[in-house]
């Protein structure tokens, strides 16, 4: 039997998205609010670069500005307090995305909290977390809303599904879970003090899962049928010796028993750099509003 139609595609998901969001931005650039954002790179890290080069290309394929900062390794906190600020009251820059990983000394976090939640486009700020807990999608965090896409692109009925998630970390689990809540599915979390992982995935009609381990989800874990959304990014060496990335599961087991599955490369990444594309017309739009509820039509 083919399997095809149990892949979800992230690509073809991405692509469906960005007629929408390079017309919106094409409406924003002529009424004068054009949007850019501004990427800020902390120290060196090949796996940040090539995100890096990804969302650039990306963004100006659909009309958005990405200037792309770079500080060293060895910046102090308070000066990228600083560089922050002057982005933030910056009136040309509409975006600000912060780049991980960032060194130890640096807390993202608090860092993440500085940017002003209108230009907050990686939906990170405290104030976009609150909004999904109030059920107020605006600006979510991409990843989580990526997923929650890809879900929707099967046609299962959310109301009353039952979702388990494995991984509870700020970014990804825990929005996911409250995104899902706002939807009607019953949601487990787990994490790594779950007791016994299985006996909660397959349970699940949809399995998400973010935790960073190769193989952790094989395919007697998961329903018959299932959809399995996998989040996770791992480098890891072939037995001929060759690098390539994979997700947390193992795919080929997964493939049999799932009904839908994400695969790695290819699944939840490209869906996330066209949800931060979307979020970034959106902090444009904002701005352009609260610009014009101050000061009238530009
Ligand atoms: P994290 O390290 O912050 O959190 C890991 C989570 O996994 C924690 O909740 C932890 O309790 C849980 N965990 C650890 N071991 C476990 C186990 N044995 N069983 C069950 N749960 C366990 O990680 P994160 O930042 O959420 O990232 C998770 C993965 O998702 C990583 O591979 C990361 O690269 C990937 N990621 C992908 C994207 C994307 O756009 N596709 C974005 C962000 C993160």
């Amino acid at each position: 039997m083919s399997t095809d139609h149990k892949i979800l595609d992230g690509r073809t998901v991405a692509a469906g998205m960005y007629d929408d969001i390079s017309h919106r931005a094409a409406e924003l650039a002529a009424s004068g609010f054009a949007p850019n954002l501004v990427s800020v790179s902390v120290g060196e890290s090949d796996a940040s670069r090539l995100y890096v080069r990804n969302q650039k290309r990306t963004a100006e394929k659909l009309g958005i500005g990405f200037d792309e900062r770079e500080y060293p390794a060895d910046i102090s906190v308070d000066e990228l307090t600083g560089v922050i600020g002057g982005l933030n009251t910056d009136p040309r820059v509409t975006g600000i995305i912060i780049q991980r990983p960032v060194p130890d000394h640096v807390p993202v976090r608090t860092l993440q909290a500085k940017i002003h939640p209108l230009k907050d486009v990686e939906g990170m700020h405290p104030s976009s977390i609150g909004n999904i807990v109030y059920n107020e999608l605006v600006m979510g965090p991409c990843t989580a809303v990526a997923s929650v896409e890809l879900l929707k692109k099967t046609g299962l009925e959310l109301k009353g599904l039952e979702v388990v998630i494995i991984g509870h970390s700020e970014i990804v689990g825990k929005p996911i879970a409250f995104l899902l809540m706002s939807e009607g599915a019953t949601v487990t979390v787990c994490h790594h003090m779950t007791r016994n992982l299985r006996v909660h995935s397959r349970q699940a009609d949809a399995v998400f899962v973010a935790v960073g381990k190769p193989g952790l989800v094989t395919g007697d874990m998961i329903k018959p049928g299932a959809a399995l959304i996998d989040i996770g990014i791992n480098q890891i060496t072939d037995t001929d010796g060759n690098s390539k990335v994979v997700g947390d599961a193992d795919f080929d087991s997964c493939l049999e028993t799932a009904g839908w599955i994400t695969p790695v490369p290819g699944g939840v990444g490209p869906v996330t750099v066209a949800v931060l594309m979307r979020n970034s017309v959106t902090a444009a739009e904002l701005i352009k509003t609260r610009y014009e509820g101050q000061f009238g039509q530009a």
